[in-house]
């Protein structure tokens, strides 16, 4: 993904001026195959913009996003189509898009149905079965209905529909969020099981921190439509170095509590997006502001550690 903006009008009328909101504004990063790549940030922050970026169910204003070597920027949907197969895309609540009349072998064997039009009946029966199987749900629930089932196993049938495909990277927006803490766990579990089986690369959405820590290799944490640091999971944890990603691990408990992490609070709310701030748009809530920040918006830079970071604390030649 290079430099990728989406900005969404909201100004109504002739005469209005032009408002927008800069969901997504100017991101860049690469998943490397076989890991999980996460981003993080509060609701609001465009990380689900990003999510439905990558997989082409909208369109960017400008930037690229390259799957696989090929440039999928402003194709056509008869373009994206062949890579629908390849990237598949879980939500957080699967229940809203499992069709209440449909059994849910009918349910799993859809997708298969749209892209293998051509594929045998026994076929597709082994293979959803198959991968209800490795989702852990029985052959004995085949006939079922989703209201049959608890949030945590339509979050399996879910995660079922999405593998029937045998994808390679799949783009998960919140998965396990409306889940209690023990399913949580479970489907977490599920999740990177799957992954080492199946080869899978994911892209997983979330704003539950000890959910990145759990799942993730590598984190981006995103702030009103940047990503403001980049790291592997443990650098992340174990050394924050912008200020938000500070703020965010000091409001979770310490895995380490040698670590003795100061807790942060921040001021104020979350701005609106419609209306960020100049500069550093952390910088009306950041401890650390200086004058520069409320100017200039500071460009992402790598340190020694390998941490991307966008923030004047670390600019060089900055005094
Ligand atoms: Fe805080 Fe300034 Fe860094 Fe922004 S650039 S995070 S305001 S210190
Ligand atoms: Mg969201």
């Amino acid at each position: 993904i290079k430099h990728i903006k989406k900005y969404f009008k909201i100004s109504k009328g002739w005469f209005a001026e032009k408002k927008y909101v800069k969901a997504v504004d100017d991101v860049s990063f690469s998943i490397e195959k076989g890991r999980t790549a996460s981003i993080v940030g509060e609701s609001g922050c465009g990380k689900s913009t990003l999510a439905r970026l990558v997989n082409g169910l909208i369109e960017a204003d400008s930037g690229e996003i390259v799957f696989k070597g090929n440039d999928l920027t402003h194709k056509n949907e008869a373009v994206w189509r062949t890579f629908r197969q390849p990237m598949q895309m879980i939500f957080q609540d699967p229940y809203a898009s499992l069709s209440p009349q449909m059994k849910i072998k009918d349910l799993v064997a859809e997708p298969l149905l749209i892209h293998y039009p051509k594929m045998s009946k026994a076929e597709i029966e082994k293979i959803v079965k198959e991968t209800l199987d490795i989702c852990g749900i029985g052959s004995q629930h085949l006939s079922k209905y989703p209201h049959q089932f608890s949030g945590g196993q339509r979050q399996r049938i879910g995660i079922a529909r999405a593998l029937v495909l045998r994808p390679e990277l799949v783009i998960l927006d919140e998965p396990v969020s409306a889940l209690d803490v023990s399913v949580q766990a479970q489907i977490l579990n599920l999740l990177k099981d799957l992954q080492e089986k199946f080869d899978l690369t994911y892209l997983f959405i979330s704003h539950d921190l000890s959910v990145i820590d759990h799942i993730s290799d590598d984190v981006a944490v995103m702030y009103l439509g940047n990503i403001v640091e980049i790291s592997s999971r443990d650098t992340l944890f174990e050394s924050p170095k912008h200020p938000y990603t500070q703020a965010l691990l000091s409001s979770v408990p310490d895995k380490d509590p040698k670590l003795k992490r100061e807790r942060i609070i921040l001021k104020g709310e979350i701005p609106n997006a419609a209306n960020p701030p100049s500069g550093c748009k952390f910088h009306t809530r950041c401890p650390f502001a200086m004058n520069v920040c409320k100017e200039v918006a500071p460009v992402m830079q790598t340190l020694d550690n390998g941490t991307q970071v966008a923030c004047h604390l670390y600019q060089e030649n900055q005094s």
